[in-house]
């Protein structure tokens, strides 16, 4: 690509919009295009022309005032976002292409259709558009989770053995129907409140199980009680009256503060809250501070391809002991180069983002699935109008008594067929269309983006950092490596 744009440094900049087709770029879109092309080529623009067709009518006036004077000499090239811009629609645009790049040496760029990966400007420009999707499925996510606390506002049971200390009982909702709630089981609540008080004065988790079973208590499930069932109460925001429910399965240890709904006041409280900070501020007292891997399952060793564990103590670190000798790096030094990476090679690398175009360029993929679902559906209907038509003649067919066994199949299948068709057609049909981007929003999720990255918590850091990048690859050398999604 470089060899393909060495020795052009004058150009000029050729915009054209059609009344017909208004969904590309404004002229001005296509000319900020173009400049920030030849900016980053160290190209000079020295002259500017742009068309409007209007109906049926093409004229094409500026260019063919830019055309006379790139004959005359003035230029090695010109920008334009797209070739269909330049030149007359199809296969004539082409030759027209070549005939004034042959006969006056300069060369015709578009440099949308330019753009490639191995410069920054590409880079971010992709990186921008992945972070975007990713910004989509989010909001997805954040649409089920308001779902979900929709469901849960009332706090409703939603089945399993209740907790320690609660029973289930019948309520009915404002429709009238039956509906299952906890309530405060003045049998057991007692003993919860005895466990919370103990685990407060000071004494361990392993003494305070030893006397539960010692007195003949059981869990809820009838067992008796072990470090693991005596920490799942101690933890129990329930018993501080918080309705909390997990949305995601119950075997994802991944879990995030993110999937668990919760509803203050939403299940009658066993404990207090001076009780219940006693206990917490003892957990986090003997839990001591723990290190949060940025790169974890990110970072891999260069030298064996394993990803690269961290490793607390005073000097936390990730290594790889696969092999002697080890592969180390103090855990400041590579996150503080990841995130540095992140600030110069994406998130500040164009200053000047053009949301018209991004948005643009987004719209168009979202236009051309759309374009793709239109041809299936009228690939389908034209099938399913012809099996219509063999279907007639057969059942015409077995009506006169032609009626051999192999017709009925015949029909069979046809109908069968016409059955899996109608199902594809409704669902191609049925919602799920494109949703066109705008550019107000673009700017605003690219903000929010920002936002997370620079002010947010470390979590929200740690979800931007996750979303751009795919891997972090440390070499034997020293040398690091990131991959961008
Ligand atoms: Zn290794």
């Amino acid at each position: 690509m470089n060899e393909f744009l060495s020795g052009i440094r004058r150009v000029f900049a050729y915009a054209r919009v059609s009344t017909k087709h208004q969904s590309g770029l404004s002229i001005d879109g296509q000319f900020r295009m173009c400049e920030r092309f030849a900016e980053f080529y160290n190209m000079t623009i020295v002259g500017k022309f742009s068309d409007k067709e209007t109906g049926k009518v093409n004229t094409r006036e500026q260019f063919d005032v830019m055309l006379e004077r790139v004959y005359a000499g003035e230029v090695d090239g010109i920008l334009c976002e797209k070739y269909d811009r330049f030149s007359r629609a199809g296969a004539s645009g082409e030759v027209l292409i070549q005939k004034i790049e042959k006969e006056t040496g300069i060369r015709v760029i578009a440099v949308a259709e330019l753009m490639d990966t191995t410069t920054p400007v590409g880079r971010a420009m992709r990186g921008m558009r992945m972070l975007f999707a990713a910004l989509e499925r989010e909001e997805t996510v954040d649409r089920t989770i308001r779902r979900m606390k929709d469901m849960a506002r009332y706090a409703y049971w939603m089945g399993g053995q209740p907790p320690l200390g609660y029973k289930v009982i019948d309520v009915q909702d404002k429709e009238g129907k039956l509906r299952k709630k906890l309530a405060i089981d003045e049998e057991t609540a007692p003993l919860v409140r005895k466990i919370f008080e103990l685990y407060a004065d000071g004494k361990s988790q392993a003494q305070i199980v030893d006397w539960l079973n010692a007195q003949g208590y059981k869990t809820s499930r009838g067992g008796a009680f072990t470090k693991q069932s005596l920490h799942d109460i101690l933890h129990n925001e329930k018993y501080r009256g918080i309705y909390t429910y997990f949305k995601g399965t119950k075997h994802n240890h991944h879990a995030k503060r993110d999937d668990v709904v919760r509803v203050p006041g939403g299940v009658p409280a066993i404990i207090d809250e001076e009780l219940w900070d006693q206990v917490q501020k003892r957990f986090r007292a003997h839990a001591g501070y723990k290190h949060r891997y940025l790169l974890a399952g990110l970072l891999k060793c260069g030298r064996c391809g394993g990803y690269m564990h961290g490793h607390g103590g005073k000097e936390p670190d990730y290594r790889c002991i696969k092999h002697k000798p080890r592969l180390t790096i103090r855990k400041s030094k590579i996150e503080d180069f990841v995130l540095a990476y992140i600030k110069y090679e994406i998130l500040e690398a164009v200053t000047d983002i053009d949301f018209e175009l991004m948005a643009h360029e987004i719209n168009a993929q979202a236009t051309q699935r759309d374009h793709t679902r239109k041809q299936m559906i009228d690939k389908l209907t034209l099938e399913l109008s012809r099996l219509q038509t063999d279907e007639e003649r057969l059942i015409q067919a077995i009506k006169a008594g032609i009626g051999l066994e192999g017709l009925k199949e015949e029909a069979q299948k046809i109908k069968q067929r016409k059955e899996e068709i109608k199902l594809k057609l409704s669902q191609l049909r049925g919602p799920g269309g494109n949703d066109y981007i705008k550019v107000q929003e673009l700017k605003e999720n690219w903000e929010l983006m920002k936002k997370r990255f620079y002010e947010g918590t470390s979590e929200q850091k740690e979800m931007v950092v996750r979303q751009l990048i795919d891997e972090v690859i440390l070499h034997p050398s020293g040398y690091i490596q990131v991959i961008q999604k």
